[in-house]
């Protein structure tokens, strides 16, 4: 089976980010967004991270990717902190967004496996189709 063509995915998408929202995509404790802003120079960084991420062809090869985002995307004061690795959310915000990329992985590669099938019984029908006419034909002659 071919692999998932690179137009397949949209990582603002998939991950539900949009960089130019300003703020820190970490939680606080009570659950709610950070309301950190985050940096225009990361968010331009982050931006072309993520265009770059959908022009690659291998969807689960984005760890590394993932783990930049994660880093670009938290804010510096807290979840993005080594001060405080309490609230360091790097961790959690890259392996959520890798279950994410998995999900998507796993919706295309049905997709792909529904579009064979559906292309085999194509495949079949005509095969058939090819043996009623070839049947009719020598049923004039013999
Ligand atoms: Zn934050």
């Amino acid at each position: 089976m071919s692999a998932p063509k690179p137009s397949c995915w949209d990582f603002y998408v998939i991950l539900d980010i949009i960089p130019e929202d300003k703020f820190c995509v970490g939680e606080t404790k009570q659950g709610c967004r950070c309301g950190n802003v985050i940096n225009k120079a990361d968010r331009y960084t982050a931006n072309l991270l993520i265009t770059q991420m959908n022009q690659k062809k291998e969807l689960l090869k984005m760890k590394g990717d993932v783990e930049q985002l994660a880093e670009l995307m938290l804010c510096k004061h807290v979840h993005n902190s080594d001060r405080y690795s309490d609230y360091n959310q790097v961790k959690k915000m890259s392996s959520r967004w890798t279950e994410m990329i998995d999900v998507k992985y796993g919706e295309i590669q049905k997709k792909n496996k529904d579009a064979a099938a559906m292309k085999a019984k194509k495949e079949t029908r005509r095969v058939e189709r090819i043996g009623e006419r070839r049947a009719k034909v020598f049923g004039l002659f013999f």
